[in-house]
């Protein structure tokens, strides 16, 4: 079956699910993917690595082990960061495996109600936003606080805004637009975060381009693959690539690096077809040469930390273009000492709440040893997701998504 046969049948590409099945054969044990693997890191044990996890996935491919309770919180516990993919001298893709083996082992009894609930609120977030809000309107969030999400959305102290950013206007203009761009919200942006969209839209705008957000947007399908979802995830990129294809934008952007990278390069892996002109905020002002319109504070504006996201620097491969537009508007940059994980890692924050947030305190403990003596004025990221997982225990300084700190320094182009 080739890839449009594939799409067509709503199908993985057959090339693409091989490859998946194949890559833990071709893994010669060197090791070199554990260096940076935050679960390896954290509990050094062998089967919490990716390295541990490549050679159990061989195994449940190869039939020579079953599914069991062990091996389920092996596989679901890996945050899909990436980094292992970047440090494999094969080219193995760690992630593609442990997709590959979460749709086999999603598919035990023991994760029925779990696949329903991830069905429902992902299948359709916009009911899903509407019963959350007459939920909390109503008071109930609270008491139903020991059920997921609930439970996940209180200890992360999240507030469901009135109003989600895609219930506004779809199509922002400005008079003489020198081009158009498209904007993938992304679930967390849309209906947590919408000052960050706006801030997206007045950059945008400030910059002269007509901005438009297609009414067809769905969930970009991650957190259903992650789940072990691939048939439901592949609907969503269909709906996806249906609403961005036909809008003839210059680019598609998102505040989310892992909606970047999932509509551009995983679309393909499940459908034969991407969002190729998919584009992570910070790479695409950096092309814009927008440095020159920037206001740089008269006084020094102070420093920050910037924490890079798993999914802009390990699948997206972008370090410096965050770094030169706040470098531009003259922070300060406190570097921590390693690029750990903030550990909300998707369905991770959902299934295994204690591995998130022991990760999430280690995160904060690197925080402090780089930033102690210098002061940061804030935390600064490049996705939604970090920002929320991080601001639900730093309270001593605000964390912001880099969007913010540009939109609220950028003067119009003449
Ligand atoms: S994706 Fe991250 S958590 Fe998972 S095995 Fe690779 S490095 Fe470890
Ligand atoms: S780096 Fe690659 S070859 Fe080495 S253990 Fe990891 S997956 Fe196997």
């Amino acid at each position: 079956m080739d890839s449009a046969e594939g799409r067509k049948h709503g199908r993985l590409d057959e090339k693409s699910k091989l490859l998946r099945k194949s890559g833990p054969d071709l893994c010669v044990r060197c090791g070199s993917c554990k260096a940076l693997c935050p679960t390896n890191i954290e509990f050094t044990n062998e089967g919490m690595s990716a390295r541990g996890r490549i050679a159990l996935l061989k195994k449940l491919f190869n039939k020579e082990i079953d599914p069991s309770d062990v091996l389920d919180e092996r596989i679901f516990s890996c945050l899909l960061c990436g980094a292992c993919n970047t440090l494999c001298p094969l080219g193995i893709s760690v992630t593609d495996a442990v997709y590959e083996g979460r749709v086999k082992l999603g598919s035990r009894k023991r994760h029925w109600l779990f696949r329903m609930g991830m069905k429902y609120a992902f299948g359709d977030t916009t009911r899903a936003f509407n019963i959350l809000k007459f939920l909390d309107n109503a008071g109930l969030t609270r008491s139903l606080s020991w059920v997921q999400p609930f439970k996940a959305l209180k200890e992360m102290r999240a507030d469901i805004p009135k109003t989600r950013l895609r219930s506004a206007a779809t199509v922002y203009k400005v008079p003489n637009p020198k081009g158009r761009i498209a904007i993938f919200t992304g679930c967390t942006v849309d209906f947590l975060y919408p000052a960050m969209g706006l801030s997206l839209i007045h950059t945008l705008n400030s910059l002269d381009y007509e901005v438009v957000m297609p009414k067809g947007e769905v969930c970009c399908g991650a957190p259903l693959l992650g789940a072990g979802l691939r048939e439901e995830a592949i609907m969503l990129a269909e709906k996806n690539l249906n609403a961005f294809k036909k809008l003839q934008a210059e680019a598609v952007i998102s505040l989310c690096p892992t909606c970047t990278h999932f509509i551009r390069d995983e679309y393909i892996k499940l459908t034969g077809e991407g969002i190729d002109n998919a584009a992570d905020i910070s790479a695409f002002l950096c092309d814009e040469s927008l440095t020159a319109t920037l206001v740089r504070p008269e006084e020094h504006p102070g420093n920050i930390i910037y924490h890079d996201p798993c999914h802009s620097i390990n699948y997206l491969g972008l370090k410096d273009e965050p770094r030169r537009l706040l470098k531009a508007l003259g922070f300060g940059l406190i570097e921590p000492a390693d690029r750990g994980c903030c550990g909300l890692g998707g369905t991770v924050r959902l299934m295994h709440g204690n591995i998130s947030r022991t990760l999430l305190e280690r995160r904060i403990e690197s925080f402090h040893a780089a930033g102690d003596a210098e002061t940061p004025e804030m935390i600064v990221t490049s996705c939604p997701n970090c920002v929320l997982q991080l601001s639900s225990r730093i309270k001593d300084r605000p964390v912001k998504h880099i969007i913010e700190i540009i939109a609220a320094n950028m003067k119009r182009r003449s």
